[in-house]
């Protein structure tokens, strides 16, 4: 693999820049991020301590418009892991033609070992850190993993705060009576829901027969497995970051979900609840679960899961990346050459992004829409896109992946040369 997270990315954007015929300032442009902001927050704890925390804030490109993405807390975040993320968002945006550049933040800590309170004071002073680089219309941070609504209310919060005026358009994912919008909590899933459809039935897959395998039991791979299960595909296996259960027959994913919000833990279904008796399982571990003989992976966790350590063994017939970075692009090679089909980050999940745009729509018109047409509006963006992507594919005889990027890359490389090219300048 490349030195750095970064680096990996970039390989994508190379990869795809052989397809097209693009002024060389683009590229050039895409290779850097435009700014990256390192904070440290001081945090007062609950034992009257005071610890401090590195934040990040990265803003990838802004020539499609305010940048856009989500703030993580993970103990791995780093500015590299941070600045690769605000990359895929650029290109997530395009693809999916949204207003919006890409970026992204993160916080490096485990949050499970904060209480609530230190939490909030946590989100507090990330914003204050760096509430001159985010605003509605310069850039709008989102949930990611480990953060959800109700970290979001807190910064809008505390944005309103300092800029003294209610600024719901500064942040995506709030809670509804913040000015979230109706559909952004089930967004990501639904999403890949929706590209997952149509390559299914492109692909000539009935669901009936689909066996399908979910890394990762959060908002993003929890959701996801419910509406696959409903939509009557066999979901024989599921994993959080403590390890996963399999069942050939297939596994009741509602109640697991509803087992697991009760005892915070995934563990607690297969170790000793009553779930474990309404089917037989095994308990398998997370590496296990990427190796099983599936036909669709849906990795939903972190980054860097499929490396070309284990490609080689991997069995799905379609992955679905529901997580950002999933696969590295050495990795990508070796399933390249099995014939193994990724349907990649940057269309699969970005039906988040897609409502969070919905939300800021909203915010600044003042006027909320009802679920349906949330539901429906995401329905045809990404039905619309999938079948771009799917085109370029076949036209130019390349993957997904490489699609995707060049389908991002034509609408990126326009709004550069807009401002002025090489070309317009020397002749
Ligand atoms: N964190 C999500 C992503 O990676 C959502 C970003 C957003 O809504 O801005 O796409």
């Amino acid at each position: 693999m490349p030195e750095t997270l970064l680096s990996d990315a970039n390989q994508r954007l190379e990869k795809a820049l052989r397809y097209v015929t693009m002024d060389p300032d683009v590229a050039a442009r895409l290779h850097y991020p435009k700014a990256s902001l390192i904070v440290s927050i001081p945090v007062r704890m609950d034992n009257g301590t005071l610890r401090v925390f590195q934040g990040y804030r990265v803003r990838y490109d802004d020539s499609r418009g305010p940048t856009k993405g989500g703030v993580r807390y993970h103990p791995s975040v780093t500015l590299d892991e941070v600045q690769s993320l605000a990359f895929w968002m650029t290109f997530k945006c395009a693809v999916l033609n949204l207003p919006f550049g890409g970026a992204k933040g993160g916080i490096t800590l485990n949050p499970k070992e904060l209480s609530k309170f230190e939490l909030e004071r946590l989100t507090r002073g990330y914003v204050d850190a760096i509430a001159d680089f985010i605003g509605p219309d310069i850039d709008i941070p989102a949930p990611d993993v480990y953060t959800n609504a109700m970290v979001m209310g807190w910064m809008m919060d505390q944005y309103s705060i300092i800029r003294r005026q209610i600024t719901p358009a500064v942040v995506t994912g709030k809670p509804v009576t913040m000015g979230g919008s109706l559909g952004r909590e089930t967004a990501t899933a639904m999403g890949a829901f929706f590209v997952m459809q149509t390559a299914m039935q492109r692909l000539g897959q009935n669901p009936a027969n689909t066996t399908v395998a979910v890394q990762g039991f959060g908002n993003a791979g929890s959701i996801i497995a419910e509406l696959l299960s409903k939509a009557g595909y066999r979901v024989v296996a599921v994993s959080d970051s403590k390890g996963g259960v399999y069942a050939k027959k297939g596994l009741d994913i509602p109640s697991i979900r509803r087992f697991k919000e009760a005892s915070r833990g995934l563990k607690a279904v297969y170790c000793e609840g009553s779930v474990c008796n309404i089917v037989e399982h095994d308990v398998i571990t997370n590496e296990e679960l990427l190796e099983l003989d599936v036909d669709v992976l849906v990795p939903a966790a972190l980054e860097n899961q499929i490396t070309k350590d284990n490609a080689d063994r991997i069995r799905a017939r379609y992955i679905f990346e529901v997580a950002n970075g999933p696969v590295t692009s050495d990795a990508d090679e070796i399933l390249n050459r099995k014939g193994i089909q990724v349907f990649p980050d940057i269309l699969t999940n970005a039906g988040g992004v897609t409502v969070s745009y919905f939300e800021w729509v909203q915010n600044r018109s003042g006027s909320y829409w009802p679920l349906e047409k949330v539901n429906r509006k995401l329905e045809q963006s990404m039905n619309a896109e999938t079948d771009h992507i799917w085109a370029i594919a076949q036209e130019l005889s390349v993957d997904l992946r490489t699609a995707a990027y060049i389908h991002a890359l034509n609408r990126l490389g326009e709004a550069i040369s807009a401002r002025g090219t090489r070309e317009f300048y020397l002749t």
